[in-house]
């Protein structure tokens, strides 16, 4: 899709959110390529969680139990003027649903920075998973 030259800077940013939105539809399907599933995978990776240090990092872990994740997503809707406790990642999703059902801005708003926290989130894991050491070669 085009995105008309007169449109603003934020309706522009919102517009161009594809690879937010892929990240959450991975998340929605439950296929983050968090280090659990690496481990699964045979991939040698430490598996503790790089933001926290502290738990297996999953999906589950990541969206919302982990206390640096909680903290980001609860200072979003602080910032969007929502006052509620964080729950789990299936807790988070269903309330951005079925509260943002309408169309208004604030409704929109709310699914961009829930879309936009969880690929922020993810993108400040995904360079753990570069910092896989090389393993000595036995001879
Ligand atoms: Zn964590």
């Amino acid at each position: 899709m085009a995105i008309p030259k007169q449109a603003s800077w934020m309706v522009r940013k919102i517009l161009n959110m594809r690879k937010t939105v892929f990240i959450l539809w991975l998340a929605l399907l439950s296929s983050l390529r968090t280090q659990d599933l690496l481990i699964k995978w045979g991939i040698d990776v430490n598996g503790t969680c790089v933001l926290c240090k502290n738990g297996l990092e999953t999906q589950e872990h990541l969206l919302f139990h982990c206390c640096f994740s909680k903290k980001v997503w609860q200072e979003m809707l602080s910032w969007l003027g929502w006052s509620r406790n964080v729950g789990n990642w299936e807790q988070e999703y269903t309330w951005v649903q079925q509260t943002a059902k309408g169309r208004r801005p604030q409704h929109v708003l709310l699914e961009a920075c829930f879309a936009t926290t969880v690929y922020g989130i993810w993108i400040d894991v995904t360079p753990g998973y570069i910092r896989i050491e090389a393993q000595p070669v036995i001879s």
